[in-house]
């Protein structure tokens, strides 16, 4: 356990350290970096819990047997963090100010003036939408964007998947554990995935690939409940007539954006845009990186946690090397 020496430097007013997000990874640092007595300041961020809150049960996150609701377990991480002293604010880092130190922090609109020693970036990836109607709406009701988490409540269900890369060909293939049928939507005649997830999808025979196909509508029965895809051909000019799909279930799996417009050009990322570390340390000393902001790999709760968890760690190390900690 360490022990801040000045958690607020003299007429600095600055924090050790500020976590930039609220999902698991953020919330898993949060409750490190607070046992390790840096009082941490979490910006919670414009989606506050991150990807799980929008998910209903989780399955697959070790330690509960029948599963936790997604907002639950978030929910639960944000009250073990405050129970060591973390703080979170209903607010978001717009801009980070990397040139002075501490660090400034630009939000949108908390009242104080924000400096930090060390940050924690994991302010997470969003799934990459289709912006078709009522597509809030249908989302957890029909519409999901992650298949491992969703997957088992359509069993022996009819279920589409839209995409063309490895992560649609994943999700399909993972899909067919449980549904009797599952449909791929693509936009083109040629996959984006690897020739071998490709292959494997191709050997499955619950898979139907519907080529040079783009969703155009959700179908619903007269209750809301979705029903199925309307979708258009992109081979053919405007007139062809748009084909119905029918569905219970439909999974988008159509790349992620990760959340870094807040950080300009300041730190570098991969061909994706997606942050790239050096483990958890960022190029910057005492900025460290945690969660699906820079996996596109993994993008799991188990995953995040672990690197949000490492992230603390590093941090702590690191702001006992620059004599603002002592070890108690
Ligand atoms: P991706 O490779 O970017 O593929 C996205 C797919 O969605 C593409 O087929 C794309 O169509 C389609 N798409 C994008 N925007 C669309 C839109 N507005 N309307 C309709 N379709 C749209 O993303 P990903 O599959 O999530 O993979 C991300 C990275 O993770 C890749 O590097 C991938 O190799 C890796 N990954 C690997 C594995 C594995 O090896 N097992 C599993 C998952 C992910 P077009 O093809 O026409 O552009």
């Amino acid at each position: 356990m360490a022990e801040a020496l000045n958690e607020q430097e003299p007429g600095s007013g600055a924090e050790l350290a500020v976590i930039v997000g609220s999902g698991v990874a953020g919330l898993t640092a949060a409750v490190y970096a607070a046992r390790g007595n840096l009082r941490p300041l979490v910006f919670e961020g414009p989606e506050p819990g991150g990807q799980l809150s929008l998910t209903s049960v989780v399955e697959n996150f070790p330690g509960f047997p029948d599963g936790i609701n997604g907002f639950d377990l978030v929910d639960n991480i944000r009250l073990q963090a405050e129970r060591f002293g973390a703080r979170c604010v209903a607010h978001s880092v717009t801009g980070i100010d990397f040139g002075q130190r501490p660090f400034v922090l630009l939000t949108d609109g908390d009242p104080a003036q924000r400096r930090a020693h060390s940050v924690i970036i994991a302010s997470g990836a969003r799934a990459r939408m289709l912006g078709l109607p009522a597509e809030g709406e249908m989302l957890g009701r029909g519409l999901s964007t992650c298949a491992t988490c969703d997957g088992a409540f359509f069993k022996e269900r009819r279920v589409i998947v839209v995409g063309g890369g490895d992560s649609a060909m994943e999700d399909a293939i993972y899909l067919t554990k449980f549904a009797a049928e599952v449909h791929v939507v693509h936009r083109r005649n040629l996959l984006r995935a690897s020739r071998i997830m490709q292959d494997r999808a191709f050997a499955k025979k619950e898979i139907h690939f519907h080529w040079n196909r783009a969703p155009v509508e959700f179908l619903r029965d007269p209750g809301g409940k979705l029903t199925g895809l309307r979708v258009r051909a992109t081979d053919t000019g405007d007139g062809a007539p748009l084909e119905e799909i029918p569905a219970d279930g439909v999974f988008y799996a159509i790349g992620h954006i990760p959340n870094t417009d807040m950080l300009g050009g300041a730190l570098p990322r991969d061909a994706q845009g997606y942050l790239t570390a050096h483990g958890v340390r960022s190029a910057i000393p005492g900025v460290f990186i945690a969660g699906d902001v820079a996996d596109h790999r993994y993008q799991q709760a188990a995953t995040a946690a672990g690197t949000g968890c490492a992230a603390a760690m590093e941090a702590e190390d690191w702001l006992e090397e620059q004599g603002l900690l002592h070890r108690a």
